[in-house]
């Protein structure tokens, strides 16, 4: 937990979210400026900065990561969606902890913008 970080304080319950899953490891919750129809963030409990901060150490959290996001994307009846994890703020990483962006329900483009 970070004192200073938004998802850790939505993790604690002091900050509000839409909650759509949760287990022991892991958070999804819908982002609050949605950019598809389903727009979810997934995101570990434990406090990792970026894709680029995770170690060997969260191997198997990584795992659950994305396994979390298929089951997301299944409940929201999505066979086809992006995830996308901003890695800097040159890329548009707003909020430094780890998250997958599950976005679906609309047609998109490649390469993204
Ligand atoms: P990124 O720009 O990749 O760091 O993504 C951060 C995401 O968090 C953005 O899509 C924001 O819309 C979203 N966001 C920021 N604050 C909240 C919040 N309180 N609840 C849900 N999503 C949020």
């Amino acid at each position: 937990m970070a004192n200073d970080c938004l998802f850790c304080k939505i993790i604690a319950g002091t900050i509000p979210c839409n909650k759509v899953y949760e287990d022991d490891e892991v958070l999804a919750f819908r982002d609050i400026a949605p950019q598809a129809p389903t727009h979810v963030l997934v995101i570990p409990k434990k406090h990792i900065t970026g894709p680029a901060a995770v170690t060997e150490e969260d191997d198997s959290l990584m795992g659950r990561l994305l396994r979390a996001a298929r089951q997301v994307a299944d409940r929201e009846g999505l066979s086809d969606y992006r995830l996308v994890c901003n890695n800097g703020a040159g890329v548009g990483q707003s909020v430094f902890h780890l998250h997958l962006h599950i976005l679906g329900g609309r047609p998109m483009g490649w390469p993204p913008g």
